[in-house]
């Protein structure tokens, strides 16, 4: 038997229906409710209208928006990266290994370190106010250690992403091709029993457009979804592949030529903007603004890994891409929330439809513009996640 619950006085209900409220892409709807019936949405309109309910929570004059969508993250991993962090932050320079120092960490640890890791970062971006995450694997390269990061990642979401085409890890420095022959072989099909999708660094340094189309066909007949960290840091042919394979998304998109934008609009990948990488690199933004003006569906993320973007908070990344990415408020709060599920394929979560996941995220702040407004305070004062209150 599932009960129901209204939860009314809501100053700012951000809905992502366009069909609801104020008819614009957040669907804004003022001095509102929703009720939700077991793990979903049952209405939403104006509170003088609800219908009964068994129980009801005062919003007290707060905002209800979507629980963020977190499409991109990187959690499955062990030790710390605080020395390289600080020398980069200190105009250093710093050598040490960068992603092969979390590769040998996570691959000494115990599958219970790995796992309270993993739940220990979920718990605190479940406190922002994230209700979906994707996660990846791609710190352990190897056979087993790839299929033990998924293992794992899979018992806290749906959404996890076979990486192993990460970097060449040192083993195979000498030899690419045989480690692509791995991924796309063994690994890949003791990797896809864990995994709904499969990704690829597509990058200078990590595989060329050649290896990555190999990797996503091959994770593609084993049934995996492709999706693509793309253009992050040179200009290159990540964005153009993920659009011809119909990849859910190329993540980053920060160096992109005309004919990158041209194809993005003209298909259905979704751009996902990862700003915290470049806060955390102090590398160039990206352009949301132009991908926006030529009717991209971006979708914003934390990219939270220990490396070059140590953040859970959506908040914060939606701060950073209405301050330095062009992005309105509106646009922002969309593409971390509507946008993310986009870029997942999802269309369960993301909106406050009847018939949607009750996913929900209270603000203490009378609208949902307070989250580029007032950056870095903790306005998520309640989450329900599948119509259960869980902060
Ligand atoms: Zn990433």
């Amino acid at each position: 038997m599932s009960s129901s619950t209204v939860i009314t006085n809501i100053a700012t209900l951000v809905t992502n229906d366009p069909s609801l409220g104020d008819g614009s892409p957040l669907g804004l709807v003022q001095d509102a409710a929703v009720v939700i019936d077991g793990d979903r949405v049952a209405w939403t309109g104006e509170a003088s209208k609800a219908p009964a309910t068994d129980n009801r929570v005062d919003a007290g004059g707060r905002t209800v928006l979507p629980g963020f969508v977190d499409s991109h993250s990187h959690l499955v991993f062990a030790g710390d990266r605080t020395q390289e962090f600080n020398a980069r932050m200190s105009g250093r320079s710093y050598t040490a290994g960068g992603i092969r120092t979390t590769v040998a960490a996570t691959r000494a640890a115990s599958d219970a370190e790995l796992e309270a890791n993993l739940t220990h970062y979920l718990a605190e971006a479940l406190r922002q106010g994230t209700t979906t995450f994707e996660t990846k694997s791609g710190y352990g390269l190897t056979v087993e250690d790839e299929a033990r990061a998924l293992r794992l990642a899979a018992r806290h979401t749906d959404e996890v992403t076979y990486l192993g085409a990460h970097i060449v890890p040192p083993d195979h420095a000498d030899d690419p091709a045989a480690y692509v022959a791995l991924v796309t072989g063994e690994m890949l099909d003791a990797c896809a029993p864990h995994a709904r999708w499969i990704d690829v660094f597509c990058e200078k340094g990590a595989f060329d457009g050649d290896q990555a189309r190999a990797i996503l066909t091959a994770g593609r007949a084993k049934g995996l979804h492709p999706r693509i960290h793309a253009n992050q840091l040179s200009y290159g042919p990540g964005v153009q592949l993920a659009v011809e394979l119909d990849a859910a998304s190329a993540d980053h998109c920060t160096h992109l030529t005309d004919d990158d934008v041209d194809a993005l609009a003209n298909g259905s990948t979704v751009a996902t903007l990862l700003p915290g990488a470049e806060f955390s690199t102090r590398a160039k933004w990206p352009d949301a603004r132009r991908l926006l003006d030529a009717g991209v569906t971006v979708a914003l993320s934390t990219d939270c890994n220990p490396g070059s973007s140590f953040t859970s908070s959506v908040p914060f990344c939606i701060a950073l891409a209405v301050r330095d990415m062009r992005m309105t408020p509106d646009e922002a709060v969309w593409s971390a929330t509507a946008g993310g599920a986009a870029a997942l394929r999802r269309t369960d979560i993301g909106h406050l439809t009847p018939g949607a996941r009750a996913d929900l995220t209270l603000l203490d702040a009378p609208s949902h513009v307070h989250l580029a407004y007032r950056p870095g305070v903790p306005l998520v004062s309640g989450v329900w996640r599948g119509g259960v209150r869980v902060v």
